[in-house]
């Protein structure tokens, strides 16, 4: 095979990169890296374990000299986020990705990378194959994790006997994380009926929002289009009289919605489009700067058949309306910590229903429990009814860590200064680890990435070679 990230160090590193992105491996088609991890780890005489899911488990016993030190577990996930450019010829289940390297940053042509979390996983791989010292080494490498965390979910851990760990994802060099938010999904469905659409229909857009993690970006303050759309509809029905014949917004539970799009009809829009556009003067005053390519547009389209009756058209309204999305409390104890926030991630409209999908997270699982009855409450208002789902625990700070001790000191050895220690409001598989081993040690780590999840994703070879370092030097003190 040649390498793309020929003459980059650590060379086995970034060449075991190469070799994983040369196999598909979205969520859900983890197969063949599965296949590739096991094939790596017999061609070394290691121990390894693969169950149903996909999931493999590898152990190394301690280079020489270090046998006395504690065994340590290190932990990433194998899938990948597929996301291509619209113009992109890409096909995730066979296609190998397409790599280059732009001032020292690694990308994949017109697709994401999977730098989030192949690098871990090349790490593991490098320790595994002797890279560096280390002491006896447990290496978990889990599926799914970025459609819910389901492979973490479903390990069984009696195999694990390290009693501290580092999962290697996170993105940012400069920050150790030590502890995050769990979470839940809810399908909330409000039942519709449907009569004959009569008059003329108009289709509102509201796009060009910047959108982003639903977790991670909650405090930047970027607006949600689903509930700008539940704003403008309620605000237009006070004073037009109009059925709704579709709402359309989003596509991930755990994205900020960047788009949505709604259908209505009545007997006279003819004001539609003029206090569509008194709202879009009042909203965009109100937006962040990077939510500056916002739009809203009217524009007249061939009239649907049929639309939902008035009592649907008013429920459905007032539920987008009307459900809390963004952040719902800052934390008490940590500064600038938003603790418990929901987004209402998607809005579909099918036969009988319009569904509503939403992520809720919170650190603390008193919040999750209310975030449940709230939802309840809203859904027994406009005669919806709940699916909650997907729930998974958080990882709470831990005021004693050694092992966040050491890595501090491994890295403030190495480059003079210490890394921030901080807690995300985003969900980790550190939660589902921690809940089933509670006395693990753990923090969580990466190299700089930057843009995960999109075609824009990069990652910086020089901080991976710092990572590796830092690594190195905790395994072998
Ligand atoms: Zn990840």
């Amino acid at each position: 095979m040649e390498y793309i990230v020929q003459g980059y160090e650590p060379k086995k590193l970034f060449e075991f990169f190469e070799e994983i992105c040369a196999i598909p491996h979205g969520s859900g088609n983890e197969s063949a890296i599965a296949e590739y991890l096991v094939d790596f780890a017999n061609a070394r005489g290691l121990e390894c374990h693969r169950d149903a899911v996909n999931n493999v488990f590898i152990k190394a016993p301690a280079t020489k000299g270090l046998e006395d030190r504690p065994a340590i577990l290190l932990q990433g996930h194998t899938d990948m986020v597929c996301e291509k450019n619209h113009d992109t010829v890409h096909d995730f289940t066979k296609d190998g990705l397409k790599l280059f390297i732009e001032d020292g940053w690694l990308g994949a042509k017109g697709t994401t990378l999977g730098g989030d979390d192949g690098i871990a996983v090349a790490m593991m791989m490098a320790i595994l194959d002797g890279q560096t010292p280390h002491p006896a080494v447990e290496c978990l490498f889990t599926v799914e994790e970025e459609v819910g965390l389901l492979g973490a979910e479903s390990f069984d851990y009696s195999l694990v006997s390290a009693t501290r760990m580092i999962n290697m994802d996170s993105e940012d060099e400069a920050c150790v994380t030590a502890g995050c938010a769990g979470g839940l999904r809810t399908d909330l469905a409000i039942p519709v009926c449907y009569t004959e659409a009569l008059g003329a229909a108009v289709k509102i857009s509201i796009g060009g929002l910047a959108g982003g993690h639903s977790g991670a970006d909650v405090h930047r303050g970027r607006a949600n289009a689903n509930k700008l759309m539940g704003r403008v509809l309620r605000s237009l029905s006070k004073e037009l009289d109009f059925n709704l014949c579709a709402i359309e917004g989003g596509s991930k539970d755990n994205a900020i919605p960047r788009e949505c799009v709604a259908v209505v009809c009545g007997q006279d829009l003819s004001n539609l489009s003029a206090k569509a556009d008194k709202l879009k003067i009042a909203l965009t005053a109100e937006l962040c700067a990077q939510d500056a390519g916002f739009f809203l547009q009217c524009e007249e389209i061939k009239l649907p058949n049929t639309c939902m009756d008035q009592d649907s058209t008013k429920r459905v309204i007032c539920a987008i309306a009307t459900v809390a999305s963004g952040v719902l409390a800052m934390s008490n104890h940590i500064e600038g910590l938003v603790e418990y926030s929901r987004n209402l991630g998607i809005i579909r409209t099918a036969e009988d229903c319009v569904h509503l999908t939403l992520s809720s997270r919170s650190a603390i699982e008193s919040q999750l429990d209310a975030s449940i009855d709230e939802l309840d409450a809203l859904a027994a208002l406009c005669g919806a009814s709940t699916r909650h789902h997907s729930r998974y625990p958080g990882w709470s700070y831990a005021k004693q860590s050694p092992i966040r001790e050491e890595y501090l000191a491994a890295y403030a050895e190495l480059f003079g200064k210490t890394p921030e220690v901080s807690v995300i409001h985003a969900g980790l598989e550190c939660g589902i680890i921690r809940s089933r081993l509670p006395r693990m040690d753990m923090i969580s780590v990466g190299p700089n990435m930057r843009d995960i999840h999109s075609p824009d994703e990069r990652l910086d070879l020089a901080s991976c070679a710092r990572f590796w370092q830092v690594i190195a030097h905790v395994l072998c003190k």
